[in-house]
């Protein structure tokens, strides 16, 4: 290595060099960590469905790692009535159904969720000397994002069945503002197909996104503009239809305490999904049926439904 310096080679191929070969020494380590119990259970193991799963054979699992693939052999076991196998060291490790560990899963979803994946497989590759194809990045990425999805979407329809209900936030707020948008999010052609679109050939490019944003606002500056609250803003962006929306956007609402402020704002722009009562705000406070061109309209009870020109300009509203 000091050779390596000396001749030119300069200290960042050597710094690589290096961890390439810790990194390397440290998924061997791990390996042999994970050896030490293959996860045998006896001749019969709990299916997870209350059935007696049998001892089939140790099987090889391959999972990537913070350290690079890591191979595992690990006892697996067949349930007759349910007809699926498992192992339950997967279920231990966190490694059932993936083929990531759960440290590569959260440096994976990070570099996902920071930029588009092609980008963010070379992120991982340069930060974490990790090699993953951005084919392989998306797919982990879409799922982590269903997965959470239903988590959230359960959440939503349990608060609009009422067999959960949230507690006021602490520090409950005076007022509450809610703003909700839609917008056309351009799509690669197979997430189009079949739909109906706007362009001369009926084909459509884009998708609706349905956005809402619940924020307070506290404090004003010296023009006596209302400054949002750091840190307030919690944001919902769906492509479900308006009911599908409108239970999120209900349930996140009471989440944020919108039953319990003095005054609830809703801001929109009067598109039909958002002021119909069978859609959107109604899922949320019951109101009679907004005129699309009513400029601003306070209705009966602290609610106000305030037109979206007025927050043009992201001054917040007045
Ligand atoms: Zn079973």
């Amino acid at each position: 290595m000091a050779g390596s310096l000396a001749a030119g080679e300069g200290l960042e191929a050597v710094e690589l060099a290096i961890r390439t070969a810790v990194t390397r020494l440290g998924g061997g380590m791990l390996e042999r960590l994970l050896a030490a119990d293959p996860g045998y259970r006896g001749p019969g193991t709990d299916c997870g469905a209350g059935h007696q799963a049998e001892f089939v054979s140790c099987r090889d699992k391959t999972a990537g790692t913070v350290l690079g693939p890591v191979t595992v052999s690990r006892a697996w076991y067949h349930c007759g009535q349910c007809g699926h196998g498992l192992a339950p060291r997967d279920a231990e490790l966190g490694t059932a159904g993936q083929t990531m560990s759960p440290g590569l899963r959260k440096m994976a979803a990070r570099a996902a969720e920071a930029v588009p994946f092609a980008r963010g497989a070379g992120l991982v590759a340069d930060l974490a000397g990790i090699t993953l194809t951005s084919k392989r990045l998306g797919r982990h990425a879409e799922a982590g994002g269903r997965a959470a999805a239903a988590v959230i979407e359960a959440g939503a329809a349990a608060i609009a069945a009422r067999t959960l209900v949230p507690l006021p936030p602490a520090g409950l707020p005076d007022k509450l503002y809610i703003a909700i948008d839609g917008t056309g999010v351009p799509m690669r052609a197979a997430e189009t197909a079949g739909r109906p679109g706007k362009g001369e050939d009926g084909k459509a490019r884009t998708r609706e996104v349905k956005l809402a944003c619940a924020f307070t606002q506290t404090k004003v500056d010296t023009d006596g503009y209302p400054i949002r609250d750091p840190d307030s803003s919690s944001y919902l962006a769906t492509f479900a239809p308006a009911a599908g929306f409108g239970t999120l956007m209900a349930a996140e609402a009471r989440r944020r305490g919108a039953g319990h402020v003095r005054q609830l704002t809703i801001l929109g722009d009067g598109a039909h999904w958002i002021c119909y009562p069978d859609v959107g705000i109604a899922y949320l406070i019951p109101v009679p049926r907004l005129s699309r061109r009513s400029p601003a309209r306070p209705l009966a009870g602290p609610v106000s439904v305030i037109r979206a020109g007025i927050i043009r300009g992201g001054r917040g509203s007045r």
